[in-house]
């Protein structure tokens, strides 16, 4: 029964501590940092397809007034010589500022095609992270099925054998297991395999006149002594 607890408590111990667990918690700390990377690269883009659309139409507006003007010029309805070299004028001024608004906007589109490209690289690496936490989840989730398996077959054991053991030694049995984490210990070579002491000789032909059915227990620790051929009994 000692046997298959301790086992019980290794699948346990083996559960708590795949290495899965902490890659997990590492993948999902990435994927976090890189949704938040990829939700910042989208808003760039954002911002900036909205600032290039604005540019756009700026620059669309000023070339309209240029063709306005240059229409004026040319139908030869101002004729005035003033009225001209202010028309002139004001055509070079828009000249000047399509110029300064067509760089505006191609430092946009610029900015726009690096921040497309952030985006893109952050959303394959955030595709990535999440294939492998899924893989990783998957890994965890078979070698967990596996132990429950190996827990359900050592319980079943452990089933079979408290059936054969009475009920007040399985209350003492649980009440040291719960105590010091085993209840049951091997006795060889004269030493408790539950505290490791060995055990003084006094005490040990005590033991060793105790009839065959007796409980015996550790003088040191108090766990459930179990007799082997090698006790030194
Ligand atoms: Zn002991």
């Amino acid at each position: 029964m000692q046997a298959q607890d301790s086992i019980l408590a290794q699948l346990q111990h083996r559960k708590n501590t795949l290495p899965e667990l902490a890659e997990i918690v590492e993948l999902e700390a990435r994927a976090k940092e890189l949704d938040g990377q990829r939700i910042e690269h989208d808003t760039a883009v954002s911002d900036l397809t909205r600032a290039q659309k604005k540019a756009d139409a700026e620059v669309e507006q000023v070339k309209a007034r240029r063709t306005r003007d240059e229409e004026r010029l040319s139908s030869g309805a101002v004729s005035n010589p003033k009225d001209l070299a202010s028309l002139q004028h004001e055509l070079v001024a828009l000249e000047r500022r399509i110029g300064t608004l067509e760089d505006d906007e191609l430092e946009i589109m610029e900015s726009l095609e690096e921040a497309q490209a952030r985006l893109t690289n952050v959303q394959g690496d955030l595709a990535d992270v999440t294939a492998e936490l899924e893989q990783k989840i998957a890994a965890r989730d078979a070698a967990i099925a596996v132990l429950d398996q190996q827990a359900a077959e050592a319980q079943a054991e452990r089933g079979t054998v408290v059936g054969g053991v009475p009920a007040d030694l399985i209350g003492l049995y649980d009440k040291l297991r719960s105590q010091y984490g085993t209840g049951a210990a091997a006795l060889r070579a004269r030493r408790c395999e539950g505290c490791r002491l060995e055990i003084n000789g006094a005490d040990l032909r005590e033991l060793a006149a105790q009839p065959d059915d007796e409980v015996l227990r550790c003088p040191e620790c108090s766990r459930i002594l179990i007799r082997t051929p090698e006790s030194g009994l």
